[in-house]
């Protein structure tokens, strides 16, 4: 998607400091954080939302859980603990229509 944000991040035309990167996901950090560490975990396929997500992105969804995992392991929370958040629509309060859990920890 040429108007995405995060699709342009992916596609490295816009700059991130990136946690994580594999073949389906890219972790970076975000770039106004509302806590000490603030990564967002973000799928390559372009999915606006999981009010849009569909029974095919099911291993997706699977594989950022377990990424925001490793984010956690990466950052030195895993232990001590963390948030994962999905804002989902306008009232949800997203704001990047690319769908992306957000890790938070202080
Ligand atoms: P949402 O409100 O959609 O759940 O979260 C979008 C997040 O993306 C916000 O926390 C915002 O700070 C972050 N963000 C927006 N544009 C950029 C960007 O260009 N780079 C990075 N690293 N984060 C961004
Ligand atoms: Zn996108």
């Amino acid at each position: 998607m040429l108007d995405c944000i995060f699709c342009q991040i992916i596609a490295e035309k816009i700059s991130a400091e990136t946690v994580l990167n594999t073949n389906d996901i890219i972790a970076f950090k975000d770039i106004k954080p509302k806590a000490r560490v603030h990564i967002l975990l973000v799928p390559k396929i372009h999915i606006t939302s999981v009010q849009t997500a569909e029974s095919r992105d099911q291993a997706i969804l699977g594989k950022l859980i377990l990424a925001a995992k490793k984010a956690a392991v990466k950052m030195g929370v895993l232990e001590t603990g963390f948030k994962l958040l999905i804002n989902c629509g306008k009232q949800g309060g997203q704001e990047v229509d690319h769908l992306h859990i957000h890790l938070l920890a202080n």
